[in-house]
């Protein structure tokens, strides 16, 4: 029976969905879209259906620790504290460093950015949305004179034409990417153009899709903004009334792309597909191009980022309904943060950094006469302090920079150097914690109150129907007591996330008569129980508009001193890091459909693993035949200073002489696979964000003596000493994947030292052969399961897993339990469908009975029907397998 609901938000990408939680006593029993919520009127994406999953404490770290030590919240606090005084007097404030995240909410960042740059008087605090959307930051700054996103998701569904611009929406923005989908199907066919050097799910959905060389956009879209003018296809009038710089730009644009066979040429794509995306544009009055990480990840993604404004400045495309620059940002906060001054680069409310009359009204407004007066370290340079003991201090909250960093192993090691790392987070395993001095237990997803903003600016609650547990608490909290034992009391005597966040409405209608984008000022006397009931809101909030601003820039006003947007001129370049004899391939890295982040939370639920359960690369089926790779060998991919060890996945999406590895796999779940140290710290020279596109390789395939399989049916096994393993979540089990160089001389004693001795034994060995499979059984339940053998074997691995649900393994079962097999007809294979756990044999058998449309196949499986987010995935077998063809 439920007896409450509450609404809140998904704690995962920038669509930012809202979410109604039903609980009961016993716990939480259902997470649902909230229909009411204009981010996602009702849908969720697979992450954000599964969040019900994720509550339990698992590896939660329930009370602060100071060097390894169990201590309460007053030592903790003084520890930091006096720590941090301790390295200002000796060596000022430059020598400390906060280092935060987009999953922060804005009252936390509030907090933060007051601390570190109000009053410590550094601007060394920097996040993690640097890596996510820093690029697209500074371009909005150079195009609008502030940090502001035009349009609004209402204005994918009134697009004649979507661009998406190194944007795989179909997995990273589910829900956002299902709204535009919907418009296609419902017949109206908003025309779409995936220009993306991968095959990806987005892709295969488009009318046209560009695949790039990679780090060529800013070649395109200067060839774009030619093309229109050879075809009159700029709108003269508002160049003139409402722009500035079309001329240099015009040149420059010229310069670079004089012509469609030039930007083929350059571009690596047949004329014919340049010409037909620029008649595509030039023929749509609204268009919108969103663009994401293919472009901010770049040494030059401001520009490529401007160099699609460019176009739509120049078209006047912008500012009405249907038609604008759209950047998605990553995360479900790092907008939130850009607002509050969570980047080095900027101070809070949109002020800038370096500005004598921003310094003087934070300093009157905050009472202080510490303001930074100059940026930051950004985020690598941070760590590059860190690594030179310029930084000696730094705080690390929610974030795990020790694999999501570019350089991550140089990063590892500069944290364990450090003189001082403190780690606050929900969870006490990630790869960062564990370079710890001091850890503060945070609250999770859950527990937290306050506020976010999506990427169309909408500003949502996020709302607590938990208690923190153990000694968790909420990020501003922690902070603020550091704060108030720092000796600064008076400007951190909050009580509640409503106080902070009525204080940054106060601030961002400042001295602010339009001037600043950023102004909530509407939102700024809210009583407790207003800002308890706040309706998702998109900023500006003002006075005059205390409903909020769908729409930015309809009257052709813009935030530069001139009040006229500014076409920014783009020499492009190619990439900074090309491949060379020793690294010849080029590595591309992003997310997959399931997991987020670190996989902190997805990682630990199973109908998530189901789709991707194992790092991998996706590489041509041709090079992986060059390289003598089948479909699943294992690969070595080698940077100049890192490895990983991952599948191979063979897709012809994938363009020859690239390959692409998942950003997710830590240290908690692989024995190598933290793609970011493979990712040298290449960074854009203005915004600071790292080349994550762009990597040069070394493939290889290792030498391997075994493989294995064991599930185990609880606790986490250590495996260091193995070259391969990757743990993964099953309903009742875990399971280790394993592969080594060497075989142990004998294998039932190798299981025993990892599994225990006690126990009902069945065991099949076949030495000659290098065979072994054995089951442990323990009051009649299964506690573990091994298979060996000298290849990969195609075992089905759900089967397995399954019998440890038994509380007394059945005759049968015990006769299955080595063979590795289903009944026959109840393979399912790989996992497409996490809503129903419908696998790809399935979908295969379906399809060969006739199912040759989605619609069948969900009414056959119910595959496709949940949150949609397999759908293209479906499409594309009903493809690859036209009826009949299929392997059932
Ligand atoms: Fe969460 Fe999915 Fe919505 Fe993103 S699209 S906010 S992950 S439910």
């Amino acid at each position: 029976m439920i007896s409450e609901e509450t609404s809140t938000t998904c704690p995962y990408c920038g669509v930012g969905c809202g979410l109604r939680v039903a609980q009961a006593p016993g716990g939480v029993i259902g997470v649902q879209g909230d229909p009411w919520h204009p981010a996602n009127e009702g849908r969720l994406c697979v992450k954000g259906a599964c969040l019900g999953e994720t509550l339990d404490l698992g590896e939660r770290l329930l009370a602060p620790r100071v060097n390894g030590r169990g201590v309460g919240w007053p030592e903790a606090v003084a520890a930091v504290a006096e720590g941090f005084a301790r390295t200002i007097a000796e060596h000022g404030p430059e020598a400390v460093a906060f280092y935060v995240s987009g999953q922060l909410l804005t009252e936390d960042y509030y907090v933060a950015n007051k601390l570190m740059k109000g009053f410590i008087g550094s601007a060394n605090i920097d996040t993690n949305s640097r890596l996510c959307m820093a690029s697209a930051v500074v371009a909005h700054q150079r195009a609008f004179g502030a940090d502001a996103v035009p349009v609004c998701y209402e204005d994918l569904e009134h697009a004649d034409l979507v661009v998406a611009v190194g944007w795989n929406g179909a997995w990273t923005h589910p829900v956002l990417w299902r709204r535009i989908e919907a418009r296609r199907h419902d017949g109206e066919r908003p025309k779409l153009v995936v220009i993306d050097p991968r095959g990806t799910a987005t892709a295969r959905a488009a009318d046209l899709h560009l695949p790039v060389k990679p780090g060529t956009d800013g070649f395109l879209f200067n060839g774009l903004l030619d093309f229109l003018r050879r075809e009159d296809g700029l709108d003269l009038a508002y160049l003139e009334r409402h722009t500035e710089g079309f001329a240099e730009t015009l040149a420059a644009a010229r310069e670079s792309a004089p012509s469609i066979p030039a930007v083929a040429e350059t571009c690596g794509l047949a004329e014919a597909k340049v010409a037909e995306f620029y008649r595509l544009f030039a023929r749509h009055a609204r268009v919108v191009s969103v663009f994401s990480q293919g472009i901010n990840q770049s040494a030059t993604g401001v520009d490529k980022a401007n160099a699609i404004i460019n176009c739509h400045l120049a078209t006047g495309r912008i500012g009405r309904p249907g038609a604008g620059p759209f950047s998605i940002t990553g995360q479900p906060n790092a907008m939130g943060g850009r607002e509050v001054g969570g980047l080095a680069t900027q101070l809070a409310a949109h002020m800038a950094l370096g500005d004598p009359e921003a310094t003087e009204r934070l300093g009157r407004f905050w009472q202080t006469d510490q303001v930074a007066r100059a940026p930051g370290l950004k985020a690598i340079d941070m760590f590059e302090a860190i690594a030179a003991g310029r930084v000696r201090a730094v705080w690390i909250m929610a974030t795990n920079p020790a694999v999501s960093l570019p350089d991550a192993d140089r990063v590892r090691r500069a944290l364990e150097a450090c003189e001082m790392v403190i780690v606050s987070d929900c969870v006490g395993g990630t790869d960062t914690a564990r370079c710890a001095d001091v850890l503060l237990p945070a609250a999770a997803w859950g527990e937290k109150d306050g506020s976010v903003t999506n990427s169309e600016r909408r500003i949502s609650r996020q709302r607590a129907f938990h208690r923190p547990p153990g000694e968790a608490r909420p990020d501003w909290w922690i902070i603020t007591q550091v704060a108030r034992a720092m000796g600064f009391e008076s400007a951190f005597g909050y009580e509640r996330p409503a106080e902070i966040f009525r204080e940054h409405a106060r601030l961002s209608g400042l001295d602010n008569p339009g001037r600043r984008a950023f102004d909530i000022s509407a939102l700024a006397e809210l009583s407790d129980a207003e800002y308890q009931c706040l309706e998702p809101v998109q900023w500006p909030a003002t006075r005059a508009r205390p409903g909020g601003t769908k729409r930015l820039f309809e009257n052709g006003a813009f935030y530069t001193p001139s009040g006229r947007a500014r076409l920014v001129p783009i020499e492009p370049r190619l990439p900074a890091t090309p491949p060379t004899p020793a690294l010849p391939f080029v590595l591309n890295s992003g997310r997959t459909r399931d997991q987020w982040h670190t996989m902190t939370r997805t990682g630990e639920t199973a109908r998530l693993t189901a789709h991707r359960a194992e790092p991998y690369a996706e590489i041509h089926p041709a090079d992986a035949a060059a390289l003598g790779l089948r479909e699943r060998s294992l690969l070595r991919v080698s940077g100049a200073e890192a490895e990983v060890l991952v599948r191979a996945e063979l897709s012809p999406a994938q363009q020859r002489g690239t390959v692409f590895v998942p950003m997710h796999w830590s240290d908690a779940y692989a024995a190598r696979a933290r793609v970011g140290a493979l990712v040298p710290p290449v960074t854009d020279p203005i915004s600071g964000q790292p080349e994550s596109k762009c990597a040069p390789v070394r493939l290889e395939r290792p030498e391997l003596a075994w493989h294995g399989i064991l599930w185990l049916a609880r606790g986490s096994l250590v495996l260091p000493e193995l070259e391969y393993w990757a743990r993964v979540r099953e309903t009742e089990c875990w399971r280790y994947e394993l592969a080594d160089r060497r075989a142990p001389p004998d294998w039932r004693a190798w299981c025993r030292a990892r599994v225990g001795e006690a126990g009902e034994w069945i065991e099949l060995l076949d030495a000659g052969a290098g065979r072994y499979r054995a089951a442990c059984l323990r009051t009649g339940r299964l506690a573990a399961v091994l298979y060996v053998a000298p290849e990969p074997e195609g075992v089905d691995r759900r089967a397995v897993a399954g019998l440890f649900s038994e509380a007394r393994l059945s005759h049968a079962s015990r006769d299955a339990v080595l063979s590795g097999q289903p009944r026959r007809g109840a393979e399912t294979g790989d996992i497409l469908c996490t809503c129903f756990s419908v696998g790809e044999t399935q979908v295969a058998r379906a399809i060969a009975e006739g199912c040759d449309t989605v619609e069948a196949l969900g009414a056959a499986l119910g595959a496709g029907a949940g949150c949609g987010s397999c759908l293209s995935e479906l499409r594309e077998r009903l493809e690859r397998w036209p009826l009949g063809a299929a392997q059932g």
